[in-house]
């Protein structure tokens, strides 16, 4: 395969053993900071995918209760593909950490009452949302938790 310019795409995406947590990649800023990304695999590539208001509820659990857990995450948004989700955090060299803070999430996910954020003026598909999918989602990865560590 030509070497492209994304991480993933570089992944052979037949070759992995969802669901993972993978390191993809460190950017070090001028001054030291480093942003780490991962890749946070749920469903196996071209043969399962997550359900778009199951995923969209689950991005929005995870990007509101990830942070009561890690003061330094940057972002947790979706896969186009619908079959996982990237997570960066700055300057947080600790693989174990991080599982820990995505279970200790998961774990919110499960104990949620409502999905945060699911209105018209907080969302942008406030009409595509699902808790209960979210938390099957959430549930199937816990259930799973100790192969996240492998990635093939
Ligand atoms: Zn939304």
């Amino acid at each position: 395969m030509t070497q492209m310019n994304v991480e993933s795409f570089n992944l052979d995406h037949t070759k992995v053993k969802a669901p993972y947590i993978r390191l993809v990649g460190v950017t070090e800023g001028d001054k030291g900071d480093k942003i780490y990304k991962y890749d946070i695999r749920v469903k196996q590539p071209n043969q399962e995918h997550m359900d778009m208001p199951a995923l969209h509820s689950l991005e929005h659990l995870m990007a509101e209760n990830s942070r009561n857990h890690h003061d330094r995450i940057i972002d947790i948004g979706p896969m186009g593909c619908q079959t996982g989700f990237y997570l960066a955090v700055l300057n947080d060299d600790s693989y174990e950490n991080i599982l820990q803070v995505v279970e200790n999430t998961l774990k919110d996910v499960l104990e949620a009452k409502e999905v945060p954020a699911c209105n018209e003026v907080q969302c942008g598909f406030a009409a595509s949302h699902s808790l209960e999918g979210a938390q099957e989602l959430a549930r199937e990865l816990l259930n799973k938790r100790d192969e996240w560590t492998e990635v093939f």
